[in-house]
């Protein structure tokens, strides 16, 4: 049987193709050959990505209503079930463990943290910087102390060490519930690590996210994989998915850990159960793109492929739901 629990500890993709190889190797190679004969393509002036102002409801929605609003890279808050949920909350300059190196924030969060409502719930797909960051957690920590974190396997002691209280870990397909919601731990093919020395150790995963009448589903940090259609089975059908096309290039060395906006599109496509029956494509909202410059693709790239295979798969064009940071998706 495939088991993403690795019998020498920790965890693993269980999908053939799925693991990132030769990674010291493939890095100097890509940083020192890939990048010097074929130089990546500029970035596109900041001014291309407007920050516009939020419509979620303060202090909260009313439990018929959800609101989606994107903070940029893979942090969202989203109202729903009468609550407030943050994504991968990550408030800092940078994602790295480096205060002056490591990828750099480009466009600052779309939401002041001062502004936020009180938060109840925090979503955790997985450890890495960009997803998890330690300044934030104390923060969300310090200004919510009641709030309650789902995370994947592992992730535990790190929030114990920066006092979270209230924490939940799930394994993926475990679910869990926070009063209307029903919280559910989902597959994704990635890979974990703050340290080389701690590569693996804990989960990675994606979140469903169900109250009586709305599911949403946040697919977290993902390659392309086999069960997006088994997701939408056990947890669907979704209203609106939430998924990463951002931070694909060179395609050789973050196939196994990135999905490319094509890619993207035919996840949605399985979630839909499209070609095999299912109901209509849910609400697609692309993020994990024009925040942090990850990898070689131009920042603006993601989102101008990611609708051109939208429409190239003769979707509607009103379920793409490409949202400008700080821009709010109202579902009532
Ligand atoms: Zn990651
Ligand atoms: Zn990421």
């Amino acid at each position: 049987m495939l088991d993403h629990h690795n019998p020498r500890g920790g965890f693993r993709n269980p999908w053939p193709g799925a693991t990132l190889n030769a990674e010291l190797g493939g890095l100097l190679r890509w940083w020192f050959v890939d990048r010097l004969r074929n130089p990546p393509p500029p970035d596109p002036d900041l001014s291309v990505f407007p920050i516009v102002g939020s419509r979620y409801l303060v202090p909260r929605a009313s439990e018929d209503v959800v609101t989606l609003t994107w903070i940029g890279h893979a942090t969202f808050l989203i109202q729903v079930g009468g609550l407030n949920l943050l994504t991968d909350p990550i408030w800092s300059d940078r994602a790295t463990p480096l205060r002056l190196v490591g990828p750099k924030r480009r466009i600052k969060p779309a939401v002041r943290f001062e502004d936020l409502p009180p938060i109840d719930l925090v979503l955790q797909s997985h450890d890495h910087y960009d997803h998890l960051d330690d300044l934030t957690v104390c923060r969300l920590e310090a200004t919510n102390p009641g709030a309650h974190w789902i995370v994947p396997l592992g992730l535990t002691p790190f929030l114990r060490r920066r006092g979270v209280h209230e924490i939940t870990e799930l394994d993926w397909w475990q679910e869990t519930t926070v009063g209307p919601l029903t919280i559910g731990c989902t597959p994704a093919q990635h890979f974990s690590g703050r340290t080389p020395w701690t590569r693996n150790r804990t989960l990675w995963c994606g979140w469903s996210i169900r109250t009586a009448s709305r599911r949403v589903f946040f697919a977290g940090d993902t390659g392309y994989h086999p069960v997006f259609a088994d997701i939408a089975v056990r947890f669907g059908p979704f209203d609106v998915a939430l998924l990463p096309i951002g931070a694909y290039d060179p395609r050789w060395f973050m196939k196994p850990v990135h999905m490319d906006p094509e890619e993207a599109v035919q996840a949605v496509r399985d979630l839909a159960g499209i070609g095999g029956g299912g109901g209509g494509a849910p609400r697609f909202i692309p993020m994990h793109w024009g925040t942090f410059k990850l990898t070689d693709e131009p920042l603006d790239e993601p989102p101008q492929r990611a609708r051109s295979a939208w429409l190239a798969a003769g979707l509607p064009l009103e379920q793409y739901c490409q949202l400008a940071h700080g821009e709010t998706l109202v579902i009532s």
